[in-house]
């Protein structure tokens, strides 16, 4: 498809020609389903093992889609991508955490990520997995509205408080959070506590961004009930929409307790609510702040026509756009060019932290149609112009 982000002198400024291949070598190996498998099956062992792997998994995908061990690390891309305009969101990887140890170090760790991020124009937002603050269990019941007994109401303050010290440094720093979506089985849970902090940090402007998942059927009437609701009538919202990232997951489950799956039926029809959401937030928009997180091309340019229309000012801070570092730079790197707001997600932690991050990168890759295609070709696209310009 030849259209405003084809052009891939821009998007691929900041790859040396090394990137490049790497990244072709590495979407080639996600395009084949087998090869995935195989190579998760074969680092899970090897990881499990403690064989010598995490060298070469650094080399490869974990450099190619994360931005290091460290914040420190991460420093150098978070220049580079600034010199084009791009901004950046640290992500530390915080997957499979289960004890209160862990919650609390999470905790601390997120709040020490805000304070090196304050006052930096070029990472204007921080970003936390609900789960990685309480335990899985205690989202599955407050979703399913079980009773707590006298201990996991203990535990569930101090979920509450840890949410509640995170975005309240945000806030007290200016810095607008991100706070991702996990899976159907949790996520009543974290909806009620995003819409608590919403109500108290929302009061001037969207510094709370909760998630909505539009491969949800029901996410649309969610977004509808929030804003009719009259007790929210002083909340101005933040909301990054997503298509979702546990499909297959989501349908598994479904099929094993014999439940109407949570998903759309088809990628048309998430599409069609991705769509049906954007709309509803475009005509609330004097009550809602939009985050766009997608590598859908359409989407993309569906926020940007509006913006055109409604005569907004592109780096209004209303409206951003978000990909995931490693992938669809074309749109980042050019979005930014033409002087909307763009972000990368920016993973960064231990390698064998991240992995869980990556599989599901492949994972994702392989079983979205195009998608790699897509990748892949512009990579080529971008070798061959380098090509010709040298000769
Ligand atoms: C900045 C950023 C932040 C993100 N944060 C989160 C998050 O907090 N939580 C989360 O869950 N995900 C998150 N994601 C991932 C996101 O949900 C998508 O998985 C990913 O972006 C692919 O969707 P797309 O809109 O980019 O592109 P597309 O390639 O157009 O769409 C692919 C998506 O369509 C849906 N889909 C594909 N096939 C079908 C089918 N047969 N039936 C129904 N639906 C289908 C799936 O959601 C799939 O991921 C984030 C993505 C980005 C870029």
């Amino acid at each position: 498809m030849n259209n405003i982000f084809s052009n891939t002198k821009e998007a691929f400024s900041l790859k040396t020609n090394f990137e490049l291949l790497r990244a072709q070598f590495l979407f080639k190996i996600i395009q084949n389903r087998t090869l995935v498998k195989v190579s998760t099956f074969l680092t899970n062992f090897a990881l499990k093992f403690y064989l010598p792997v995490t060298p070469i998994i650094k080399m490869t995908v974990f450099n190619h889609f994360c931005g290091g061990v460290s914040e420190l690390d991460c420093n150098p891309v978070i220049k580079k991508m600034y010199e084009k305009k791009v901004s950046s969101v640290l992500d530390f990887s915080t997957e499979a955490f289960n004890s209160e140890v862990e919650f609390d170090n999470c905790y601390d760790k997120k709040i020490s990520i805000i304070e090196f991020i304050k006052h930096r124009p070029e990472i204007p937002f921080a970003v936390f997995k609900p789960t990685c603050l309480g335990s899985v269990d205690l989202f599955k019941k407050k979703t399913k509205g079980e009773d707590l007994n006298y201990e996991e109401n203990l535990l569930w303050i101090k979920v509450v408080e840890r949410f509640e010290g995170v975005c309240q440094k945000a806030h007290d720093n200016d810095i607008k959070i991100l706070i991702d979506a996990e899976e159907v089985f949790v996520q009543k849970a974290i909806d009620d506590l995003a819409l608590l902090m919403m109500l108290k940090f929302n009061r001037k402007k969207s510094i709370i961004f909760n998630t909505v998942q539009m491969y949800r059927w029901d996410r649309l009437e969610y977004l509808n009930n929030l804003l009719k609701d009259k007790s929210n009538k002083d909340v101005i919202f933040g909301f990054k929409l997503v298509r979702g990232a546990y499909m297959e997951k989501e349908r598994l489950i479904a099929k094993s307790l014999n439940i109407k799956s949570p998903i759309c039926s088809s990628k048309k029809e998430t599409d069609i609510n991705f769509n049906s959401g954007l709309d509803f937030i475009f005509k609330n928009l004097e009550r809602i702040s939009l985050v766009c997180a997608s590598h859908n091309e359409d989407s993309v340019i569906k926020v940007m026509d509006f913006i055109k229309k409604r005569n907004i000012k592109f780096s209004d801070d209303k409206i951003w756009f978000g990909q995931l570092y490693g992938m669809s730079d074309n749109i980042t790197f050019n979005l930014a060019n033409m002087g909307y707001n763009s972000f990368k997600i920016l993973p960064f932690g231990p390698v064998r932290n991240l992995m869980p991050y990556l599989i599901r990168r492949a994972e994702e890759n392989t079983s979205v149609e195009g998608q790699t295609g897509r990748e892949l070709q512009l990579i080529i696209n971008e070798k061959n112009r380098r090509a010709i310009e040298k000769s």
